[in-house]
């Protein structure tokens, strides 16, 4: 008996509608458009995503249904993911300050990636599409698409950043597995790719460049269509799971209720999904809340870009999108967190950081590490080095707030079981840290 109204509870944890936060927004967010200053319209992007996928990414309603199918497959990856306090954390810093993290490498493909996966391979599935093409920089939005492609009985063709197609080989492997053929980018495969090599042979590649290349793909093939792993408003939208399980678990197990809410970003979904349910409360006035961002030194696209209309790929075959950004030329060092090596940001977590509603911080990728090694020391998981960043900050804030008592809730939005290399370089002292030195943003 009891255990049937445990598995009841949880899955009355499952939210059964994402939260759209484009109508509560302090100002619209401005028009994609093309290079000739026309504004893209939703019948622009059909070529390019299923048809549902585009309406989510103008949507005006508040909460949009998550389909059935959805659902079943989010029970399937084991949804809801937990949500821990840190309390051996908190006891080794001395704090007083409370630490809780959504734990979202509970997830088969071991990140948040899949949330928004699963939703984008059902509506294509839905629509007839038979292949989905996508970048991957690390190789977790590819594992993810890999999954729920396989899942809904699509074919997936992955673009994989050259430096970690080589650097994290099994994530390659993990994502052959599920059945997807992977591209080193930049490819001989497009024209965007040769053109790339033959400029530089040796190009470590840019999740930038991958992006062209998946577009350039899915326009020679009609039944075809793109897929984005960030960035864009349907994305961060199935993200939003994250934290509307996380508002129902922090106060039905904890009876708490956060004062600051932390999260790495690289194109933003992870961070929105887990922060835009708890802006929502503080739009409508109801709470006060900190919001903070966690960038690379490498890439700080909110804490050294300019915010102004850039393309999302270093081709430019993408609208131009306002955000903030460091130059969709701009090469980004090949850092560890392969999912941050990116040249701009979300348009919605964009406007909010221009509002002041989300504030942003940086970090090298050395205290980095060196804060999600003590994180495994004392709480077992270790962390994506994408997550680590957010630890970082975290553990400055808690040891900032010894004293005061707060409530922190961060994303630890993957696992780093598949980027030991990287932590090897740390215990082997060989990490290198890179800066970003501004010259003009083109
Ligand atoms: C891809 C990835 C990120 C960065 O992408 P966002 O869209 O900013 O979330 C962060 N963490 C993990 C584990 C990732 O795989």
């Amino acid at each position: 008996m009891e255990l049937i109204n445990i598995k009841s509870l949880l899955d009355d944890i499952l939210p059964r509608k994402w939260y759209n936060i484009l109508p509560k927004l302090p100002e619209k967010i401005p028009p994609y458009k093309l290079p000739s200053g026309k504004i893209v319209r939703a019948g622009d992007m059909y070529r390019l995503f299923a048809k549902e996928l585009v309406h989510q990414e103008f949507s005006s309603q508040e909460y949009i249904s998550i389909p059935e199918e959805v659902l079943d497959a989010y029970r399937e990856i084991g949804r809801p993911t937990p949500l821990f306090r840190a309390r051996r954390l908190e006891k080794y810093l001395d704090t007083k300050t409370r630490i809780y993290y959504k734990y979202e490498g509970a997830t088969p493909t071991g990140s948040h990636k899949v949330n928004t996966a699963l939703a984008q391979a059902y509506y294509n599935y839905v629509e007839g599409i038979e292949r989905l093409v996508t970048e991957t920089g690390a190789g977790q939005w590819g594992s993810a698409l890999a999954f729920a492609g396989n899942y809904f009985g699509l074919k997936v063709r992955v673009y994989m950043v050259r430096v970690s197609y080589y650097q994290k080989p099994y994530r390659r492997t993990v994502m052959e597995i599920y059945g997807a053929e992977v591209y080193p980018s930049p490819s001989e495969k497009t024209e965007v790719g040769k053109k790339i090599l033959e400029e530089d042979p040796d190009h470590p590649g840019s999740l930038g460049i991958a992006i062209s290349e998946a577009i350039w793909d899915v326009l020679q093939d009609d039944n075809a269509r793109y897929s984005l792993g960030s960035v864009l408003n349907h994305v961060l939208l199935h993200q939003t799971i994250i934290g509307l399980e996380a508002k129902k678990q922090i106060e039905l197990f904890y009876g708490d209720y956060p004062d600051i809410v932390v999260g790495c970003v690289g194109g933003g979904s992870n961070y929105a999904g887990l922060a835009f349910p708890f802006i929502d409360d503080i739009l409508s006035g109801k709470k006060e809340i900190e919001f903070i961002a966690v960038e690379p030194k490498a890439a700080p696209s909110l804490t050294k870009g300019e915010y102004k209309y850039d393309y999302g790929d270093t081709a430019g075959l993408t609208p131009l999108i306002k955000m903030y950004t460091l130059g969709h030329h701009y090469r980004v060092p090949p850092i560890h967190a392969g999912g941050l090596r990116y040249h701009g940001m979300a348009p919605t977590i964009s406007l909010l950081y221009k509002h002041g509603i989300i504030k942003a911080v940086s970090y090298n990728q050395t205290e980095v590490f060196e804060a999600a090694t003590l994180f495994a020391r004392l709480e077992g998981i270790i962390p994506a080095p994408e997550s680590a960043h957010a630890v970082k900050a975290v553990i400055d804030l808690a040891r900032k707030y010894r004293n005061e008592k707060l409530t922190i809730l961060f994303n630890l939005s993957g696992h780093g079981l598949l980027d030991l290399s990287a932590y090897r370089d740390l215990l082997d002292n060989k990490l290198v840290d890179y800066e970003y030195h501004r010259k003009t943003i083109k």
